[in-house]
């Protein structure tokens, strides 16, 4: 998601927090450096490894499993009480390789209920519902006793048969009577109905509706948390800021809605003969024919009979394969409009845009989801879904399947959540870098293509030196959902910076190739961080574990400068100097006078004109601990007018002043 407002509210926090310091007085000696060059092996990642289910390739290991979910669900909107009403079966096929005792479920819409634990970061106010009222549960068949009597040592008896706890929290559990052995399935039939909450524009959690005249519904359903091969059940609750890890499954749903509502939803259409007129059945059918936004119901085209069947009330069934989620939205005042985008290798598909009258900026959001699909199919690898629809209302900036709910602003970023971590199945609960990282980092790049330009990575790995050192902020792989006021820099902007700093060390299209193969393995699977550090070494061919130690487990600055130049003969010596922990590659900048002896490129050197050389050490020359290098120059004696250190602004630095020489 990218609740803009929070964010940028926690970006300027931790910018005001910062301030230019000296990290060692003048005169000080300067402490040993010990440069870690291992990656830290946690019990999660030890136990894939014990197991089979990963290893050091970063690619799935030869055990390798992950669960897979079958939903059905019947759901009813009643406008009157704003009342989600529903009946689901959902089959878990345990292709795990353990027996299940107990089966989590995820109560999003709990968040809504008094009692529900929220991030102290949320914005008030939100509006206070009931929450999830499940009211009838079944496991293979046999009723589960909602309201279980604990016995005198606090346990839970499931002696008569199974029992649920927690059904009033986001995450509930289902003590079994029996377990689900591996490798078979067990089917869950649930009742349960909820109120949407109303909501302000932008104060939702993630779903809401706008009086009784538009609903955006999701995380809505009871729904099977993550069992996995690393932590096995996801007990983490959901509490607002952190969004999800989701198994992948099948949807196959039936939304009963007054007649004459149109629905954008994750998934395709089943009965548009049953659902729409004839009128809107025609234009749909044109929409993939050309570029044009079309028109599909437009203003004074709402209405039974006009943009849908006539009648009282109208089922729609969807069905989504191969997805993580399922989520709609709907309104009896929405025009819809459809365009088409090109997927490389896989032709056109449609582009749903669902937006209220009155939002003119909002008809524009159909180029954008479109250049999004399609420039990210190029950058990663092709969208999968068959169609891609964005909704308006309170909602400004949320992510599900195929399915985004946005404003103009957020479009492009709510469209990159399709490759993660709805294709690249992620768990953003722990590792939000991996999702929304990672996605805040291909957007600046699309944009800059919408905008006809070339995206750059220089200048953001250098920002990162004006937030280190602050002890607000946690590692990376601290996770997301306890980050505190640092969350949006941990979560949103610190993986741009970590890129950008990759890409000065490996180079940038070495590193966009690499993430591209990085998605291509893992699409429909569900990679770790080791996956993905170990992954990128193999993919670049590089010892990298002293860069992701640096990046994911410290908050470590380089703060590298120019100490002292000194020149004899044809030889100038920079000393370059790092006060930081992490260490970098040494890149200099060398600007020539413009006259003078022939200039003779040294071998770890480019020109990048006829009086400018970038020439590079790599960052091995610090791996023996010390804090200077003495790097030669020698260029044949042309005379030298300028040197800057780390000119292209790739590596975190709190003071760029003493990157020159002579100092300004
Ligand atoms: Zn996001």
């Amino acid at each position: 998601m990218a609740s803009l407002a929070c964010i940028l509210g926690l970006v300027l926090f931790a910018t005001s927090m910062t301030q230019a310091q000296s990290p060692l007085p003048p005169g000080a000696p300067p402490p040993a450096r010990v440069i870690r060059r291992t990656v830290p092996i946690t019990n999660t990642i030890r136990r894939g490894f014990a197991t089979g289910t990963r290893d050091s390739t970063g690619r799935p290991g030869r055990n390798y499993w992950q669960q897979w979910t079958e939903y059905t669900i019947n759901a009813r909107l009643d406008v009157a009480t704003s009342t989600v009403a529903g009946r689901e079966t959902v089959v878990l096929h345990n292709n795990s390789d353990s027996a299940l005792r107990v089966i989590l479920l995820r109560l999003d819409q709990n968040i809504f209920a008094p009692r529900a634990a929220r991030s102290d970061f949320l914005e008030d106010p939100i509006e206070v519902t009931q929450g999830m009222r499940v009211t009838r549960l079944t496991v293979n068949g046999q009723a589960v006793n909602l309201s279980p009597q604990l016995d005198r040592s606090g346990r839970i008896s499931t002696a008569s048969g199974p029992a649920a706890l927690g059904l009033d929290q986001t995450v509930a559990q289902i003590f079994l009577q029996s377990p689900v052995p591996a490798h078979q399935a067990v089917m869950l039939e649930a009742d349960w109905n909820f109120e949407v909450p109303n909501v302000a524009v932008g104060r939702g959690i993630r779903m809401g509706r706008q009086a009784d005249s538009l609903y955006q519904v999701a995380q809505w359903y009871p729904r099977i948390a993550m069992y996995d091969d690393l932590r096995g059940w996801d007990g983490e609750p959901y509490l607002g800021q952190s969004e999800f890890y989701n198994n992948f499954g099948r949807w196959d749903v039936s939304l009963d809605l007054p007649a004459g509502w149109v629905v954008g939803a994750s998934g395709t259409l089943q009965n548009p003969d049953q659902v729409l007129s004839a009128t809107t059945r025609e234009r749909l059918a044109r929409v993939t024919q050309s570029d044009e936004q079309q028109t599909i119901v437009g203003v004074g085209e709402m209405g039974p009979g006009k943009s849908t069947v006539a009648g009282d009330r109208v089922v729609w069934r969807f069905t989504a394969d191969t997805a993580g989620d399922f989520a709609w939205a709907t309104s009896r005042s929405y025009v819809w409009d459809a365009t088409r985008a090109t997927i490389p290798g896989r032709g056109t598909i449609p582009v749903n845009i669902f937006y209220l009258p009155g939002d003119s900026s909002f008809r524009r959001a159909g180029a954008v989801v479109r250049h999004a699909l399609e420039y990210y199919s190029g950058l990663w690898m092709p969208y999968s879904f068959p169609q891609m629809t964005i909704t308006d209302g309170p909602e400004l900036g949320m992510e599900y399947p195929m399915f985004i709910m946005s404003g103009l602003g957020a479009a492009d970023h709510e469209t990159g959540h399709q490759w993660w971590p709805m294709m690249v199945g992620v768990n953003e609960t722990w590792y939000g870098w991996m999702d929304e990282g990672f996605n805040s980092f291909m957007n600046a790049l699309s944009s800059a293509d919408r905008q006809g330009q070339r995206g750059s990575l220089d200048g953001r790995g250098q920002q990162y030196g004006r937030t280190s050192g602050n002890e607000l902020e946690s590692p990376m792989m601290w996770p997301a959902n306890y980050q505190g006021p640092f969350y949006g820099f941990t979560t949103y902007l610190k993986a741009p910076q970590m890129l950008s700093m990759l890409g000065g060390v490996v180079g940038d299209s070495a590193l966009l190739t690499a993430m591209s193969e990085y998605a291509k393995t893992w699409r429909f699977k569900h990679p770790s961080p080791w996956d993905y550090m170990f992954f990128m070494e193999r993919a670049l061919g590089r010892d990298l574990d002293w860069f992701w130690y640096y990046w994911l487990f410290t908050t470590e600055e380089v703060e590298g400068s120019i100490a002292n130049v000194s020149t004899s003969g044809m030889k100038s010596t920079v000393t370059v100097r790092q006060d930081g922990e992490m260490p970098s590659p040494v890149v200099l900048q060398v600007q020539f006078a413009p006259t003078g002896p022939a200039i003779r490129p040294m071998p770890n050197s480019r020109m990048t004109d006829s009086v400018t050389a970038v020439v590079t050490w790599p960052v091995d020359v610090w791996f023996g601990g010390h804090r200077t290098f003495d790097a030669v120059l020698n260029f044949g004696g042309r005379a030298i007018t300028r040197i800057t250190l780390d000119p292209f602004r790739r590596f975190p630095d709190r003071d760029q002043r003493d990157n020159v020489w002579p100092r300004p």
